[in-house]
């Protein structure tokens, strides 16, 4: 292909990404979005294939990952998908580091520099900004896998001085890239990449397992920078577009992420928040009393109501209940009943999570209401049912100065006349922390795993 079909060509797919980007910012187009980003993708990958040699190791790679792809997306579950996110980004920074040292080895075969010539000063900068992103992104994406997918404990680990360490590591890092650069040897650049590495973990383990999705956003940002940085490298304008495309994404999304859990973004890098999933909620050693009753007793309250709102949370997806949440909601509708769906951004484990669950059961879009539309309509509805949800209805967000969630945008769920909790204990949510609404007069907590209720309410409405 001459060089201006190639160039042309990349342009289109980067339009299709973009569009692509566009789509997948609402559910109603993230199918369309999806195939822009599969077709740019190809157009993406084709091009490139032309301009290079060694296609067959290409196609065999290509081959050998999409093999391996495939069968780990028909395997995961939806309630693993951040961490298998994480384990994705650390291939991405793994790659950017094997390409940015394969460049240094041989820049002549990668047309970066003349037979005989040194490597350019650009050059060396673009390969240690690319070598060192890419060093931090994966083993800090390895880290953040081990602390999601629980072989590492989720607790922050912290050691006296930590902040100075890395600082200092950091500094002698960036010492050892602009030696590289003044003189580019492979000391000074084996040396800088063991530091990154190093830092990747260390800057990942203090970081708690509730802000781990956000650090995974992080270093899906990273990752796109460290690709945009080996673009330069190589001289390849779709790599440089793909990649700053993802990192500047990555990087929205972690600030939208930041304000929905109420949290500074360098307090999430400095870390030490969360890690109490599942544990007893803390009740500061008092004995409240809550209410219980039956799905039998739910599916009455529901069925007798003019409005209902469910509130999903994480359980609904551990539960796989989306299908059964939505035939009960047909029933309920089928009887007069208003039902909607209350979404908070930060509801389950990632961005999206419920809307995803929610798409795939086929609920209608229009009965899929985000938090700051609905919140002003759970004073005048006559049920909420919270199902499998906790830190995201957690009043102590507006009325409690102490909780670690002060100031989190919450669904105001206490506002309804009656609320049902489904969820399996008393225990807490990611957060750790205990939960005022389930011991409000108006509150019935329904005990149970999320599906086996709903399908028990479903009986006991017809
Ligand atoms: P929570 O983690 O607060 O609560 C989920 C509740 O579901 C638990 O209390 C648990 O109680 C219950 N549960 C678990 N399994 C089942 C089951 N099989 N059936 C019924 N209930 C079940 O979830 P939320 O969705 O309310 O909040 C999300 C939390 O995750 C927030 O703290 C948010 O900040 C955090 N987070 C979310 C991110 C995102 O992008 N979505 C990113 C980072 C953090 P029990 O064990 O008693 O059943």
């Amino acid at each position: 292909m001459s060089a201006n079909s190639v160039a042309l060509a990349y342009l289109g797919a980067a339009i299709l990404f973009i569009l692509a980007l566009k789509g997948l910012s609402s559910p109603v187009s993230a199918r369309r979005g999806n195939v822009f980003g599969m077709v740019g993708m190809a157009i993406a990958v084709l091009t490139t294939l032309t301009i290079t040699h060694n296609v067959t190791y290409i196609l065999l790679a290509i081959a050998a990952g999409g093999v391996i792809g495939a069968v780990v997306a028909r395997r995961i579950q939806m309630t693993a998908m951040p961490e298998l996110v994480a384990a994705m980004h650390s291939l991405v920074g793994l790659a950017a580091v094997l390409i940015a040292m394969s460049a240094f080895n041989n820049p002549v075969a990668y047309g970066i520099a003349l037979p005989g010539e040194a490597l350019h000063f650009s050059n060396r900068i673009e390969l240690f900004i690319g070598t060192f992103v890419g060093a931090i992104t994966f083993t800090g994406s390895i880290i953040a896998f081990g602390k999601l997918s629980g072989k590492l404990g989720s607790k922050p680990l912290h050691f006296g001085g930590q902040h100075w360490v890395n600082l200092l590591l950091g500094v002698v890092m960036i010492g050892f890239g602009i030696a590289f650069c003044i003189t580019p040897s492979w000391t000074p650049f084996l040396i800088m990449t063991l530091i990154a590495l190093l830092l990747g973990v260390l800057l990942i383990m203090p970081i708690g397992g509730a802000d781990m999705p956000v650090v995974v956003s992080m270093l899906n940002s990273y990752s796109g920078w460290a690709a945009a940085g080996i673009g330069f490298t190589l001289n390849n304008n779709m790599l440089i577009i793909a990649g700053s495309l993802v990192g500047s994404s990555g990087a929205i999304l972690s600030y939208i992420m930041c304000k929905a859990m109420n949290r500074a973004f360098f307090n999430v890098i400095l870390g030490g928040f969360g890690g109490g999933e599942g544990a007893a909620a803390d009740t500061g050693g008092v004995q409240k009393t809550y209410r219980s009753g039956s799905a039998e007793d739910a599916a009455f309250m529901m069925g007798n109501a003019d409005s209902v709102i469910i509130v999903p949370g994480y359980g609904l997806a551990v539960a796989r209940a989306q299908h059964a949440i939505n035939e009960m909601s047909k029933m309920l509708t089928e009887k007069g009943v208003k039902v909607r769906y209350a979404i908070h951004p930060v509801a389950g484990r990632m961005p999206g999570h419920m809307n995803v669950l929610l798409a795939e059961a086929e609920v209608p879009y229009e009965q899929v209401v985000e938090m700051d539309e609905i919140n002003n309509e759970f004073a005048d509805t006559d049920v909420v049912l919270v199902i499998g949800a906790n830190d995201v209805v957690n009043p102590a967000a507006k009325t409690d100065p102490h909780s670690p969630i002060f100031g989190m945008p919450i669904l105001e769920a206490h506002k309804a006349r009656t609320i049902l909790v489904v969820k399996r204990s008393m225990a807490a949510g990611y957060a750790g922390l205990d939960n005022d609404l389930f011991y409000m007069d108006k509150t019935m907590m329904v005990f149970g795993d999320a599906r086996k209720v709903v399908d028990e309410i479903i009986k006991a409405i017809t």
